[in-house]
């Protein structure tokens, strides 16, 4: 059987998974999982991805969309890290141009913005050294007069200038779901809406995970070599099924909130102080401008962090005192997104921003593997970590030798979209990516193509309330719904819609 990237396969593939022992089952399906899937694929093992949500549904579709450079490691003096950040950074565009683009950002210079001209030049100078930055992608420090031409909303009170320096961005969601697609194109296999809700053992060991499918309603056995937990957010109550009561990590929830571009127009990011010193991004995305995050230690629902009134007010504060004769207000913002990080817990929760943004692996006594931590950026090292871990044991355990990691070198490329039949109430380009969706992006609640696929929960919710039902009723011809289980995911959109546009409490 071929395999194709959709749930209308779903069936044979399941049955084809309960038959197989795996080398490898990946619980989560964020970038971290993602990684691993393709790593795994890369050095010639056969690995299944399990996610209990949509692919990308968990923390790794509310990020700022960013790729790193290390900028921040120049300021805590870690230039080993800077040149790691920056290598990598040029290993993801290399290998994914289209989804991954420059974002010149504006960092503006004035008292308590802890930077001065020198400092900015200096450091600046030796990022560029150690990020080994090309002639095209140098930073320029600004004189307060050209700063406030660029950004003429910008607040001019004590400023000295600014840094001009280029960030790349992406699409987070879409990231997560064509690194897993190409895993899938390499042999592996990958479920969306299939929960691990126990952990399976042989002699002591861990040997595969219990999985309940979310869409069939059926329980199912895995079997594995070895099994990996990349549950972001989640990873202390997998670690609890293994019987590990100890947690490891500290959650803390981020907020960004979304306007009209016509209110903040800008074509530079900019990244600004808030306030109480926390560092706050402004990003253009097409016709919005977003602004995040909040960094608040978080101990709720994690699968709906949901977005308070005091959020969207911290971040709309900021904004206004940077950022003159704007007055932004609650009724500017159109939309919000909220997501919880997976931090490792160290001696010092206090200030949750202080708190290492470092990926951690910790390995069980039963040989349950977890990686938290990290960023969205460093996603191909920490997946390169676990498999040298896998490799490792298969060496030990079966004397065989597994090839190195690959990854360096695997390009991605995009899917071209074919042309489709018209649905009634689509233009033909939605209608094209509802197809192609479908069959080659595994969609299968409406929310999967409204939030992950077109991005249009997070930055664009006119389109959705225009698209929303004729969609849904797509789907239900496609995937046989009865009238209730379609009234079911229009209720669902419409609480997710709530949930994006108007702030609790
Ligand atoms: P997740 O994306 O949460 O994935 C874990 C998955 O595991 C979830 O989808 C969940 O449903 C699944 N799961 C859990 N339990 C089970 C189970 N029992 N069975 C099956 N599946 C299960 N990083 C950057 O590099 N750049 C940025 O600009 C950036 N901005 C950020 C902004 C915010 C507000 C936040 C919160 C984070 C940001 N980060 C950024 C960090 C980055 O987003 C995260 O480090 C990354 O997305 C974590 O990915 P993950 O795969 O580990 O976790």
């Amino acid at each position: 059987m071929k395999k194709t990237f959709s749930v209308l396969q779903r069936e044979q593939q399941l049955t084809e998974a309960k038959s197989t022992v795996f080398d490898l089952i990946i619980i989560g399906g964020g970038i971290t999982g993602a990684g691993i899937l393709l790593d795994a694929q890369s050095r010639g093992l056969n690995a299944c991805l399990v996610e209990m949500q949509d692919f990308a549904a968990g923390t790794s579709s509310k990020s700022t969309k960013l790729i790193h450079g290390g900028l921040r490691y120049v300021k805590q003096g870690d230039f080993k890290l800077v040149k790691e950040v920056a290598r990598e950074r040029k290993v993801l565009r290399k290998n994914m141009p289209h989804l991954i683009s420059t974002q010149q950002v504006i960092v503006p210079i004035r008292p308590g913005s802890g930077l001065t001209r020198i400092t900015a030049k200096v450091g600046m100078k030796i990022y560029d050294w150690l990020a080994g930055v090309g002639p095209d992608e140098k930073h320029k420090i600004l004189s307060a007069k050209e700063t406030l031409s660029m950004l003429p909303s910008l607040n001019p009170k004590k400023l000295k200038g600014a840094v001009l320096y280029p960030e790349y961005k992406t699409n987070d969601a879409r990231l997560v779901l064509e690194v897993i697609r190409k895993g899938v194109e390499m042999g592996g296999t990958a479920f969306s809406y299939m929960k691990v809700n126990k952990l399976l053992y042989e002699n002591g060991k861990i040997g595969g995970v219990q999985v309940e499918d979310l869409i069939q309603g059926e329980t199912a056995r895995l079997t594995s070599k070895y099994v990996v937990s990349a549950t972001g957010p989640w990873v202390d109550e997998v670690a609890n099924m293994d019987g590990e009561l100890k947690k490891k990590l500290f959650l803390t929830k981020g907020v960004h909130i979304v306007v009209p571009k016509e209110l903040f127009p800008i074509e530079e990011a900019v990244y600004f102080s808030a306030p109480d010193k926390r560092m706050i991004f402004a990003i253009p995305k097409r016709k919005k401008t977003y602004f995040g995050t909040t960094d608040t230690p978080f101990h709720e629902d994690l699968i709906h962090p949901g977005t308070t009134t005091e959020d969207v007010e911290y971040i709309l504060k900021a904004v206004n005192e940077n950022f003159q004769g704007l007055k932004l207000g609650m009724e500017d913002v159109e939309s919000f997104w909220s997501g919880v990080r997976p931090l490792i817990m160290g001696k010092n929760t206090k200030n949750p921003s202080e708190i290492s943004r470092k990926d951690e692996l910790f390995e069980s006594p039963s040989g349950l593997i977890s990686i938290a931590g990290g960023k969205l950026t460093g996603f191909r090292v920490m997946a390169e970590k676990v498999m040298d871990v896998v490799a490792e044991r298969i060496k030990k355990d079966h004397e065989r030798v597994i090839n190195g990691c690959s990854t360096t070198t695997i390009k991605i490329a995009p899917k071209e979209i074919a042309e489709y039949p018209p649905i009634e109430g689509l233009t033909q380009e939605v209608t094209n990516k509802l197809h192609h969706a479908l069959h080659h992006e595994m969609i299968y609640h409406p929310l999967d193509f409204l939030a992950r696929r077109s991005g249009w929960i997070f930055v664009n919710v006119a389109k959705l309330k225009q698209y929303y039902v004729p969609i849904t009723s797509f789907l239900a011809s496609q995937f046989h719904w009865s009238k209730e289980q379609e009234q079911k995911y229009l209720k669902e959109v419409e609480e997710a819609l709530e949930q994006a546009t108007v702030p609790q409490g």
